[in-house]
């Protein structure tokens, strides 16, 4: 395949550095995503000195604006989809006591030699005497050929000068389906502990990028596999393990987990609702019980399970918004479905689930099926079938009752009007009574029948009409 060199952007960069007496390269990300046939929109350009004033003169002549970071030595600038940075290349040395390098001005494989892994410290030259050359001394594209991931210089280092380089690991691991070198792989391990003086923003940047990978269980197995796991994300890790007593034991829920994140995967690109399967069976260790007649119960984990994640939402940083409320609502309500299609099948136990779930019902509903990791196929089966009738159910209902977005047909102003009295328990009563008779079905969701109950309802407490 013809690499994207001829794109007159890369030349004029190239043009614009020799006329200046610098020389520019394409690195990192874009070079190595190009290879592997990945859509990529950030071009990273690294060049000898400083990219500033490139950045500027490409800017005057694509007539469009740049933005400086002066503190960073960076600038970027837009052109059409792609985003184009340059940065001036760099060496790094790092003191032990501090994570804050001293950066000075270096050569091309200076800063390739500070990049994180060979596949991302692959060049190409823009300079005119070699364009389109790859520049690769630490054999990322022998790495890149093996999926291997590998730091260009010794990994200890690699690893104690940024500690967030072993999430990144795991991460493009997970990404691309690589392995990380067994050496690269060890100095994580002996590392580990050091990832406590990474921000947690950057963490959870991290995390993110991994439960959004294709198979996103290759990068929790890693976290585990190299000891990050009970460092970064400790609820996760108590999930490990199986308890036994006589021929009781329950199914490793860490392990269940991710099949259920790897199920909600391969049919949602949706980041909250995987946050939702990672986070469906938190609570079974704090509900964790015995009981010889039944062996092990996790009563009430969806309850106890929901009330964790605003807690971990807010240690991971992560948004404390809708999307919050999404999660939460998900674990509350994900064995909603499966208690649902093992009794009967009935319109009431629907017309509560529409209700509950509102628009999320669908989410809900995928996860529930992804929950389902039985090895036994005849049980398999059952529960998928059993779900298929609550699906055609919810249609059936929806379409006859409008539950999803339940507004009540007779408002607490009408009541409050018709009886002439003002907020009151009364109201809050017959609302309720109107509410619970539609989602019995003994009352269809219209206004003639709920005026006719509100009536009903009044006379019983005594109202009469103004
Ligand atoms: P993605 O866009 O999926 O995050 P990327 O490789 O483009 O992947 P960026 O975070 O944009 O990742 O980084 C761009 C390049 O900068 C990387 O390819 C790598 O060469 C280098 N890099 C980024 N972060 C680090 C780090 N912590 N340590 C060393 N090099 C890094």
């Amino acid at each position: 395949m013809e690499k994207p060199l001829e794109n007159p952007l890369l030349k004029t960069v190239g043009g614009i550095a020799a006329e200046r007496g610098q020389q520019a390269f394409v690195i990192g990300g874009y070079v190595r995503d190009w290879y592997l046939g990945r859509p990529c929109t950030d071009i990273d350009i690294v060049v000898t000195g400083s990219g500033i004033e490139i950045a500027r003169e490409l800017g005057k002549r694509l007539n469009t604006n740049v933005s400086v970071f002066k503190n960073f030595g960076t600038a970027m600038l837009r052109a059409g989809d792609m985003e184009v940075e340059f940065v001036g290349a760099r060496k790094e040395s790092y003191r032990t006591d501090s994570r804050k390098p001293i950066v000075e001005d270096g050569t091309l494989e200076d800063d390739q030699f500070r990049r994180d892994f060979t596949i991302n410290a692959m060049a190409w030259s823009l300079n005119p005497d070699d364009y389109g050359d790859l520049v690769d001394p630490f054999g990322g594209m022998e790495d890149l050929e093996k999926c291997i991931i590998r730091t260009p210089c010794d990994p200890d280092r690699t690893f104690s000068d940024d500690p967030l380089r072993m999430m990144r690991a795991v991460r493009f691991a997970a990404q691309l389906g690589f392995d990380i070198e067994p050496e690269t792989f060890d100095a994580i391990s002996r590392n580990r502990e050091r990832i406590s003086i990474v921000s947690t923003e950057r963490i959870t940047a991290e995390l993110n990028k991994i439960i959004l990978s294709p198979v996103p269980s290759i990068g929790f197995e890693l976290m585990d596999l190299t000891g990050l796991l009970p460092l970064i994300f400790p609820e996760l890790a108590a999930l490990k393990g199986v308890d036994r007593v006589g021929r009781h034991a329950h199914k490793d829920n860490f392990i269940h987990t991710l099949k259920v994140l790897d199920n909600v995967a391969r049919v949602s690109d949706d980041l909250w609702l995987r946050w939702a399967a990672l986070l469906h069976d938190i609570a079974k260790p704090k509900t964790k019980a015995y009981d010889p007649k039944n062996g092990w119960t996790f009563h009430g984990h969806e309850v106890v399970g929901s009330k964790m994640v605003p807690r971990i939402f807010r240690q991971m940083r992560l948004p404390l918004n809708e999307k919050m409320k999404f999660v939460t609502k998900l674990v509350f309500l994900h064995l909603r479905p499966i208690v649902l299609s093992e009794d009967e099948v009935t319109d009431s136990a629907v017309r509560r689930l529409l209700f509950e779930a509102g628009d999320d019902v669908e989410a809900l509903m995928t996860l529930c099926e992804a929950d389902i990791t039985s090895g036994i196929e005849s049980k398999v089966k059952r529960y998928l079938e059993n779900f298929a009738l609550v699906r055609r159910k919810m249609e059936e209902i929806e379409e006859k009752d409008r539950i999803r977005n339940f507004q009540p047909p007779v408002s607490g102003e009408l009541i409050m009007e018709t009886y002439g009295i003002g907020p009151s328990r009364e109201v809050g009563i017959i609302k309720d009574g109107i509410k619970e008779a539609i989602l019995e079905g003994r009352i269809g969701n219209n206004y003639e029948q709920a005026f006719a109950l509100m009536e009903e309802l009044a006379s019983g407490l005594g109202l009469s009409k103004k």
